[in-house]
């Protein structure tokens, strides 16, 4: 299993499956969620409403699956980041719930690459270096990590860039 670290657009990865920092309404909005709406075209849209009308909202950490629609990759994985308010490190295990839930999924699926944007760390404001810490973390925890070949971190800001850079070396 390797990890892959890019800086960029995770609209533009081809991999089995990029992941969505969603919001609980899955019906699209700002940020990555809006890149991957915007570039991924309706069918990502309709496929999400039909999850909303099956099981309703997607909880904080939950993950959900989708066609990628036009994007290059096969799946999107939403998941719902948690938000941030002051000191709510009490949020961090939700948190890794995305990555671990998304992971699960993934596997269910025969996923084999999979790539994420750093979630939570743009509109919902988690600390990117804490944030950085629970990604990694919960990746190396995940127990069923050698059923996948590569996860790759895409982050799309500098500051993120090297946070991963000195964490993943
Ligand atoms: P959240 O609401 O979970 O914070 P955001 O989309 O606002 O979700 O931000 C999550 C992370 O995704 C941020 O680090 C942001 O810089 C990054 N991001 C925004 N657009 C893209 C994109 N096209 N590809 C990859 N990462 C992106």
């Amino acid at each position: 299993m390797i990890i892959e670290l890019i800086k960029g657009d995770i609209t533009e990865i081809q991999a089995d499956a990029i992941v969505n920092a969603a919001n609980s309404s899955l019906l699209g909005g700002g940020g990555v969620d809006g890149a991957i709406h915007r570039k991924g075209g309706n069918a990502i849209l309709e496929a999400c409403k039909e999850i909303r009308n099956r099981q309703g909202s997607c909880k904080i950490g939950e993950a959900v699956i989708t066609t990628a629609g036009n994007l290059p990759a096969k799946f999107v994985i939403h998941t719902v980041g948690p938000r941030w308010y002051n000191n709510s490190m009490e949020k961090a295990p939700l948190l890794a719930n995305c990555y671990l839930n998304t992971l699960k999924l993934a596997v269910e699926n025969n996923i084999k690459i999979i790539a994420f944007p750093n979630i939570s760390t743009g509109i919902y404001h988690f600390p990117k270096d804490e944030a950085a810490d629970i990604a990694i973390e919960a990746v190396r925890n995940f127990g069923e990590i050698e059923k996948l070949d590569k996860i790759i971190f895409v982050c799309f800001d500098d500051e993120n860039y090297n946070l991963y850079l000195q964490k993943i070396k």
